[in-house]
C-alpha cells in the first residue's frame, strides 16, 4: 500500500467546499488513505482510520479540525499528504453523520472515474442503496437499536477531477456504462 510522502510544500491546495476527504487509489478503486485538512494552516492530515476521519466529518462545521486536535500535531508540522493527482481525491460533504456501530459506509469509485456511489454494509452484511432500503431495513430489523434513517446519507463524495489521470479527463467516453460494477 501506498504511503503519502509528506509535503513540505506551505500551500497545500485550500479546495472550497469540503474539508473532509477520502482519497482513492487510481484504478483499483479502494480507498487507501483518509486525510482531513486543517481549518488553520490548509494543510492535509492523515487519520489513522476510517472511525477517526468520520468522528472529524459529523462535525464539521460545529467544531472545525485543526492539527492540535491530533495529539503531538501542530500547524508547524509539514503536511502528512499533498493534495495532488498522485492518487484520486474524493471529497465528502462535511457533516455527514458517522456510521452506525455493525455498519459500514462503503463509497466506490466508477471505473470512469465519473462518481462515487455510496452504499451501507448492514450487520447481516447485506448492501443498502438509497434511502428508501434503509428504512425498510431498520424497520425489519428493530434489534439494530434506536439508529434511524438519518444517521445514514447517501450523498455521494465529490470527484477531484484535478487528480484524476489525464487520459481519463481527455477522454470522457464510455460514460454511460452501467453502474453495476458495483459487488
Ligand atoms: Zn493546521
Amino acid at each position: 500500500m501506498e504511503k503519502g510522502s509528506a509535503s513540505s510544500s506551505p500551500e497545500t491546495e485550500k479546495t472550497p467546499q469540503a474539508t473532509s476527504s477520502t482519497k482513492i487509489l487510481t484504478g483499483t478503486s479502494v480507498i487507501v488513505a483518509y486525510a482531513v485538512q486543517c481549518d488553520n494552516c490548509y494543510k492535509w492530515r492523515k487519520m489513522e482510520n476510517e472511525e477517526h476521519f468520520e468522528e472529524f466529518r459529523c462535525n464539521h462545521s460545529a467544531d472545525p479540525f485543526v492539527c492540535n486536535k491530533l495529539s503531538g500535531t501542530t500547524c508547524e508540522k509539514p503536511a502528512d499528504i499533498s493534495f495532488d493527482s498522485s492518487h484520486v481525491w474524493v471529497m465528502d460533504k462535511p457533516n455527514i453523520p458517522k456510521t452506525p456501530k455493525g455498519f459500514k459506509r462503503i463509497a466506490t469509485l466508477r471505473s470512469d472515474y465519473s462518481k462515487v456511489d455510496v452504499q451501507y454494509l448492514t450487520p447481516q452484511g447485506k448492501k443498502i442503496r438509497a434511502r428508501p432500503g434503509m428504512m425498510d431495513y431498520l424497520q425489519e430489523h428493530p434489534e439494530c437499536g434506536p439508529i434511524s434513517p438519518s444517521d445514514f446519507s447517501f450523498e455521494a463524495p465529490k470527484v477531484m477531477r484535478d487528480t484524476v489521470p489525464k487520459h481519463v479527463v481527455n477522454n470522457p467516453a464510455s460514460s454511460t456504462k452501467k453502474k453495476r460494477k458495483l459487488k
